[in-house]
């Protein structure tokens, strides 16, 4: 499995760096909290054993938790990061371009250069299927999912493209160079809980050795040395991981991203939502029907772009053009109406209850143990790349498609795809 690294040599090497310093600010903490505030100070100066034990009890679990969380965090991003797959003209590309530095070529010539900036035209593109078999998707104004041209391949709902690996990655998030890379809905569950345990880490370091300090004050007894550098490292990784966390927990209850934050107030999102075949534009909105129609038949009854689709025999016989669309589509012909958010609305939005377990998981034991991932990575539903409620509801009412919306022209739900329930 391919580790997945930052493209910049100075972030990589920086994310080799910090391992060793976390190593070392908690090889000092034990040091500080274990061997002198505890052991020597609480036990041997004081007696106070069953203060020292409860403080060693819960220092032991949290570095537990801690290590076992930055693990899975780090080998989540490193290896399994939640990145969507590259078309063939950006695998071509990157070929390419390895192959010129294995020969100390640096690319002049323009094909290096060259990014594939407009969306595959051919209706068949590959990939497109899974979006239009879904009941609704993040479109553009023709109604065809994004585009990523660094990736060449269609984009997925929330997925952005990262400059930082260059790749898109799935409901991402921000760059992480203390757990070594891309925060994305993969990992992170594991990110905010490792902040989570390392906050909580460093409050008992802070207090325990603070009170050890002041103790030691007020008695006017001889100050220990490793005390004030202890307090200080527990004060600063603790402040920054409550920090993280806050933001973090933020996040999660209003099933938002650090992406999705920006600009979020103005955001307006163009959703392809399924309306039943035959619907029509109107002013309001206009419709996309897939797959996507074909260019205009040749006179001799082919069509321009077909070649791509014509397999050649194995008798020996002439390949034949495939069947013209309507015959060949007409069954799984899917309509969608194009549709808008109101600026600053995320459609998302589950209420606090629900996003939180989309990312943390529906039990305590996935809140707290780093084993499961969320179950927002899971993207088999046909409903859509990610679950949607009530802001959905609001945006058909708006256009009246309330009725018709994901239904058949009997107003029945259209569940022969599986469809669950959504609300
Ligand atoms: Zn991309």
């Amino acid at each position: 499995m391919p580790v997945i690294e930052s493209t910049r040599p100075a972030t990589r090497w920086t994310t080799r760096i910090i391992p060793l310093i976390l190593i070392a600010s908690v090889s000092y903490a034990t040091y500080a909290l274990v061997g002198r505030a505890c052991s020597r100070f609480l036990i041997n100066q004081r007696g106070e054993v069953g203060t020292a034990i409860a403080i060693l009890v819960l220092y032991f679990l949290f570095l537990l938790l801690m290590v076992s969380t930055y693990l899975r965090a780090v080998t989540t991003v490193l290896l399994d990061p939640g990145i969507s797959p590259l078309g063939p003209q950006a695998i071509q590309r990157r070929e390419r371009a390895k192959e010129r530095r294995k020969q100390g070529n640096r690319g002049s010539d323009i094909e290096s250069q060259r990014y594939y900036g407009s969306p595959d035209p051919d209706p068949d593109s590959p990939g497109l299927e899974q979006f239009y078999t879904k009941d609704v998707f993040v479109c553009e104004n023709d109604g065809r999912p994004k585009w990523c041209s660094e990736c060449s391949n269609w984009k997925a709902d929330r997925a952005h493209h990262s400059s930082e690996i260059d790749r898109c990655v799935y409901r991402m998030d921000h760059y992480c160079p203390w757990v070594g890379g891309m925060i994305g809905e993969n990992s992170f569950k594991f990110f905010v809980q490792f902040t989570t345990y390392t906050a909580c880490y460093c409050a008992l370091v802070l207090g325990a050795v603070a009170s050890s300090l002041r103790k030691q004050v007020n008695e006017g007894s001889s100050i220990d040395p490793h005390f004030i550098p202890a307090i200080v490292l527990a004060a600063f990784f603790g402040l920054f991981t409550f920090l993280m966390t806050v933001t973090s927990m933020r996040y999660i209850s209003l099933n938002m991203t650090n992406v999705d934050m920006l600009g979020s107030r103005s955001k307006v999102y163009q959703l392809a939502v399924r309306v039943p075949r035959g619907t029509q534009s109107t002013d309001k909105f206009n419709v996309v029907t897939y797959p996507l129609s074909k260019p205009n038949p040749l006179p001799n009854g082919w069509y321009n772009g077909m070649t791509r689709t014509i397999s050649i025999r194995s008798n020996g016989s002439e390949p034949q053009p495939n069947p013209l669309p309507f015959a060949r589509d007409d069954l799984a012909t899917r309509t969608f109406a194009i549709l808008k958010t109101a600026p600053g609305e995320n459609p998302w939005d589950l209420g606090m209850w629900r996003n939180w377990k989309t990312v943390m998981g529906t039990n305590v034991f996935d809140w707290i143990l780093p084993i499961r991932r969320s179950p927002c990575v899971n993207h088999e539903s046909y409903d859509g790349f990610y679950p949607m409620g009530y802001v959905l509801d609001n945006i058909l009412a708006r256009y009246n498609l309330t009725d018709i919306a994901m239904k058949d022209s009997s107003g029945v739900e259209m569940k022969e795809l599986g469809r669950e329930n959504r609300s």
